[in-house]
């Protein structure tokens, strides 16, 4: 596990503020918010989508169906029912074609979208998967990059004071590991 501090603490808003990496599964975090990386009906898929919804529990299902549709970019939000998290962020994330389709701009905005609806509701603990990068085809260390980026940015203005970043596998980890290492150094 790794720990890191946000290094911007010019700011009373951002001192507590924290990212911390860590190779897991996301449906077992104890936060305000889990994001689910859906798909733009919100009616539950395979890879963390699944999970999420096998760990909640039906009524997951029917909440977030009657939400949808949810563009791509945007962001929903539901109750966590069974999960240990109170809520779940439904986040869509762009489809990988090439790189020319306004994806960079699509997955920061899963990100951005995701840090409003936690600033709306005063959450002080979120959590995110590698939102596009199973299914969807991201290619991970640019997808790595912008969400790294992102997160810290929005960070800097955010009621959000822990983020836990949830990789499933090793490889997923050291990307976002090497990211939030450009990240410091520029
Ligand atoms: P997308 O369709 O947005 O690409 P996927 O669910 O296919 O979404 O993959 C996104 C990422 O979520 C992948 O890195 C995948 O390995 C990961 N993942 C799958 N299950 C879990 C889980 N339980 N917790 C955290 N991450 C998960």
């Amino acid at each position: 596990m790794l720990f890191v501090d946000s290094k911007d603490d010019s700011s009373l808003l951002n001192m507590h503020s924290s990212l911390e990496l860590l190779q897991g599964d996301i449906t077992t975090q104890k936060v305000d918010a889990i994001v689910n990386a859906a798909n733009r009906a919100l009616s539950g898929g395979g890879g963390v989508d699944g999970a999420i919804h096998r760990a909640a529990g039906p009524e997951l299902v029917r909440a977030s169906r009657a939400l949808g549709p949810c563009d791509t970019g945007d962001a929903k939000l539901t109750p966590g029912y069974n999960l240990p998290a109170r809520y779940v962020i439904h986040a869509v994330g762009p489809v990988w074609q090439g790189g020319e389709k306004n994806e960079p701009t699509l997955l920061a905005s899963c990100y951005q979208r995701a840090f409003e609806i936690a600033n709306t509701q005063q959450f002080k603990s979120i959590a995110f998967p590698s939102i596009s990068t199973g299914a969807y085809g991201y290619p991970l260390a640019k997808a790595a990059q912008i969400a790294i980026d992102t997160i810290m940015t929005a960070l800097e203005t955010s009621s959000v004071e822990k983020v836990v970043f949830v990789c499933f596998d090793r490889k997923t980890l050291k990307a976002y590991q090497k990211a939030y290492q450009q990240w410091t150094a520029t």
